[in-house]
């Protein structure tokens, strides 16, 4: 027997006893007489003692054990007297009587606590020692307990838990694929899964009504954010519903999570319209922990001589802005940062006007010289103004306008701290369009994937105005965060036509691509729909992570490599002639 109890769960109630513990040498310190060594394993922490009085030779030999040895130790509890109440076995201690080395460690090259002096590369060659911190541990326990929660609720609700395979044909969700040589078929390949999308359709044809699946996806993207070339998603798919018995379905899902796992009430989920989230919030995913919308000025701005607004106005333009409470008494060099943020490229708007509502009652404005007080008074009731508040206003291209205050909402709500890191905004967004326009290319494209239903009161603008059709597609937000997306499925062949059509992808595409699907879908296929959770994602929410490698075992790093195992790295001439591929270049 290695142990009769872990490291965490000793306590005053076990006063006397005689255990037996394993685990890791956090730290040995001798100590008048004594030694002291910290014995961690996954549970927790407990303190074993030597005394050089009652065995001076296993106190000389306690003394040698390095940081990180695998130990098996014997002895009593007892009660310590200076106590730690910060860790659950911080009244007791063990008088060891007996121990033994089982396994021997090299000085590890960093600090294996929470703070550690190890570089986030270092971290990454060394993960298992990484692992070994109480953050990353308690991030782990935290995403098995919410996978257990999911499994769970949607068990209880009849879902089945059906697995896919990985090595799959090409399907579209609109990233590069993964792709795997067939060393059987030389020149062919197979893709690994951007998502099981056709795979769980077909399980729907296939009657299995509703399925879910932890599961691994692969999507070959460069790097953008915070991604991970494989990720986890909680894929579930349900035939015969409506969007509303999805939202009921997930929004409960994701309420009974946070209830099991954090002991928090989260409220029934809102729903807002893509189309007004952009148009307040200047994003499709905005955190609402804080207010400050965007508000438009187009109708509103009095008459007056100031060309940036005008021009604007009549090339179709818009004119808007935030109301940044609170910042009257910004300096010259606070609005420049402001200014100089919203002119980055990716942002490109040529500046921000600004009126500020002095706490004195006086009003000064960067516009001075083209609008009375009284009309930059009449402004600010627009965004109820009141003493103390800063306006800053942008006029340009209608998506930019909306981009670049969306971004610096964010950014005011940082500087200002208008966020309780402690509250949790989770919502619905739907009626997202169902096509994008190219910004430059001009070109048609799904807005999510070419399978997603079309609200059938749009079918009108398919072919005039196809913008303009919204989509029975939806995000869940978190924090600012789209954590899961989704829709109700096209089930008609003639609808899935039309999209196509407006792809426009040729009758041979089709049936290259999607063949298989379109021959599924005439054996009688049932209405359905669903979604996919970005399981990273909710866990660095939940645990309050920073990044996503913080929540997953063994992340690559954001150039897509796996410093552990040195990973992609090049194989044999001989691997390469089996699959009948010659590396150029
Ligand atoms: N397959 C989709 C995705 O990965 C989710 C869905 O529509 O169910 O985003």
């Amino acid at each position: 027997m290695y142990r009769s109890h872990t490291c965490g769960e000793l306590n005053l109630t076990n006063n006397g006893t005689e255990v037996t513990l394993s685990g890791w040498v956090q730290k040995a310190r001798a100590l008048g007489g004594m030694t002291f060594v910290d014995l961690r394993d996954r549970y927790g922490i407990t303190q074993l003692v030597f005394n050089m009085e009652s065995d001076a030779a296993l106190c000389e030999r306690a003394n040698k054990l390095g940081r990180e040895f695998v130990i098996q130790a014997k002895g009593k509890v007892a009660e310590r007297s200076s106590k730690n109440l910060n860790i659950p076995t911080g009244e007791i201690e063990i008088l060891v009587s007996e121990f033994t080395v089982l396994s021997e460690s090299e000085t590890p090259p960093f600090i294996i606590e929470n703070e550690t002096d190890g570089s986030e590369e270092l971290r990454l060659k060394y993960r298992y020692l990484d692992i070994r911190r109480p953050k990353l541990r308690d991030t782990l326990i935290m995403r098995a307990q919410i996978n257990k929660a999911v499994r769970e609720y949607l068990d209880n609700k009849d879902f089945i838990e059906i697995e896919t395979p990985n090595l799959i044909k090409s399907t579209p969700e609109g990233a590069r694929d993964f792709l795997v040589p067939s060393r059987l078929v030389n020149g062919a390949f197979y893709a690994l899964p951007q998502s099981p999308q056709i795979l769980k359709q077909l399980l729907m044809v296939a009657g299995m009504d509703r399925y879910y699946q932890i599961v691994r996806c692969f999507r070959d993207e460069d790097f953008r954010g915070d991604r991970q070339p494989e990720f986890t998603q909680v894929d579930c798919e349900m035939s015969f519903v409506h969007q509303d018995d999805i939202f009921d379905t997930f929004g409960g899902l994701i309420q009974y999570v946070f209830k099991k796992v954090l002991n928090h009430d989260l409220p029934a989920l809102q729903r807002l319209k893509y189309d007004d989230a952009i148009r307040l919030y200047g994003s499709d995913k905005p955190d609402l922990r804080f207010d400050c919308k965007i508000v438009e000025l187009n109708a509103l701005l009095p008459k007056s001589e100031f060309g940036v607004f005008n021009t604007q106005i009549e090339n179709g333009g818009l004119v808007a802005g935030l109301n940044a409470k609170g910042c009257a008494a910004y300096t010259r060099k606070q609005l420049d940062e402001l200014t100089e943020f919203v002119k980055a490229s990716h942002r490109g708007l040529g500046g921000l006007v600004n009126i500020k509502f002095n706490e004195d009652g006086s009003v000064k404005s960067s516009i001075d010289k083209f609008f009375t007080e009284e009309q930059l008074r009449e402004i600010g009731k627009a965004f109820d103004a009141q003493k103390g508040d800063l306006l800053l206003i942008a006029a340009d291209k209608i998506s930019k306008v909306r981009k670049s205050l969306g971004d610096l909402r964010l950014d005011l709500a940082k500087r200002n701290n208008w966020i309780d890191e402690k509250s949790w905004s989770v919502l619905w967004i739907v009626d997202f369009p169902l096509f994008e326009k190219g910004e430059e290319s001009g070109e048609i494209t799904f807005a999510h994937h070419p399978f997603c239903s079309p609200h059938p009161e749009d079918l009108q603008y398919f072919d005039t105005d196809p913008t303009r059709v919204r989509a029975q597609t939806y995000d869940m937000v978190m924090n600012g965060n789209e954590i899961l997306s989704g829709s109700i499925r096209i089930h008609q062949k003639d609808i899935q036509e039309r999209v196509f059509n407006n792809l426009g992808l040729t009758p041979e595409d089709r049936e290259k691509k999607f063949g298989f699907m379109l021959n599924a879908f005439k054996y009688g296929a049932p209405p359905h729909g669903g979604c996919a959770f970005g399981m990273d994602r909710l866990v660095m929410l939940m645990s309050g992570g920073d990044t996503i490698r913080d929540v997953i075992a063994y992340p690559k790093t954001s150039g897509g490599r796996d410093l552990m195992m040195d990973a992609p790295t090049a194989v044999d001439e001989k691997q390469l002639k089996e699959l009948g591929i010659k590396v150029v270049g």
